[in-house]
């Protein structure tokens, strides 16, 4: 091929790159950097949603998919999940060209995606699980590809904590930070498991009611001290609209969630939340209290874009541009002067 015409082809596919990273928020240069550095477990999912406002169709979700969707804002991804032969193709193009890195996603020709319905009371805060077909879930034997294991960061989304734990165990080395989130579903059928697996990791994350029923304590200051005593140093506390805490040794955080005129669908914010917080920690490879504090309010403003739309619709409409004034909004929200008297 003529010099000119070879230069001409490299012009296209670097411009095209630099479009693609103005869009979020890692910068051309950094995409090397950050390509080794975070590991993501969790669901890949059909759901189908009912609000008070509105239902939908089974549509694209998973707590994996979630996370991959928010983090890869931040940091390159690497997937470890399972999906069946159903699963759209189109799906996994559109998270690879995000920069997520699907090496480690099963796919089971002959089997079917899990599928997970809900529906969410009057205040959108409490939802009721109405099924849940774990289908290639069942048996879910992660692989983690070599590739994957020089991570510095593990985020175990929420799934079976034995297989949150066999991923943990497969590391040769430990990572920097392992983030762990579950639900009260593996509260009720798999609790011993899941203190094992919680006494493994750095982080947990899980909702006021799940850290209730996790401690058998109502005060949630009691419960972190109870759960913090299970053996992660950090603990998140999500409340839904009522914001985050995090608490760590006698130091506690607290994070409002955005008030927001309309919520249309909750589901994946929590997950939303978690990707904002370990892409912000990839990103910055910071992993001190006061880095936690900024990583929450990232989690909580990438959360606030996740309810506006049903799934994973808004999370793939946002740019750099809508999400550093989302984050500048909310340095807005808390904010202010005081004169101690
Ligand atoms: P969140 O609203 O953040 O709690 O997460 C909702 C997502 O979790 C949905 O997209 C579901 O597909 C997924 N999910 C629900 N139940 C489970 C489960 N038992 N295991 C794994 N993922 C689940």
């Amino acid at each position: 091929m003529h010099l000119r015409a070879i230069l001409k082809r490299f012009k296209i596919v670097t411009s095209s790159i630099n479009a693609f990273c103005r869009n979020t928020l890692v910068s051309p240069t950094n995409i090397k950097l950050y390509n080794m550095s975070l590991v993501v477990v969790g669901s890949m999912a059909f759901d189908a949603i009912e609000t008070p406002f509105g239902k939908s169709d089974k549509i694209i979700g998973g707590a994996g998919t979630y996370i991959a969707w928010c983090a890869s804002n931040y940091t390159a991804v690497k997937q470890i999940s399972v999906v069946g032969g159903d699963f759209p193709e189109l799906e996994l193009t559109a998270l690879t060209n995000r920069n997520v890195d699907l090496e480690g996603v099963q796919i089971k020709k002959d089997e079917k995606t899990f599928f997970w319905s809900g529906r969410y009371h009057l205040d959108m805060n409490s939802r009721d699980t109405l099924e849940t077909q774990l289908n290639v879930l069942e048996n879910f034997q992660p692989v983690v590809p070599e590739s994957y294991q020089d991570c510095e960061f593990l985020m175990l989304g929420n799934l079976a904590p034995s297989v949150q734990r066999s991923v943990i165990e497969q590391l040769k080395n430990r990572p920097k930070l392992i983030i762990m989130d579950t639900m009260n579903f593996w509260m009720e059928i798999a609790m011993d498991d899941l203190k094992k697996t919680i006494s493994m990791v750095d982080v947990l994350m899980v909702n006021d009611s799940e850290a209730r029923q996790l401690s058998g304590e109502f005060s949630l200051v009691k419960a972190a001290k109870s759960i913090l005593q299970m053996g992660p140093k950090y603990l998140i506390i999500k409340k839904g609209e009522h914001g985050a805490l995090l608490f760590h040794e006698n130091k506690v955080f607290f994070a409002p969630a955005l008030p927001l005129e309309e919520v249309f669908d909750p589901t994946g914010a929590g997950d939303t939340f978690a990707g904002g917080f370990i892409g912000h920690i990839a990103k910055t490879k910071d992993i001190s209290f006061n880095n936690m504090k900024t990583a929450i309010i990232v989690g909580s403003a990438m959360a606030s874009f996740c309810v506006e739309k049903f799934g994973t619709q808004r999370l793939r409409e946002i740019n750099k541009a809508d999400i550093d004034s989302r984050i500048a909004e909310f340095v807005q929200l808390v904010n202010f002067d005081i004169n101690l008297v």
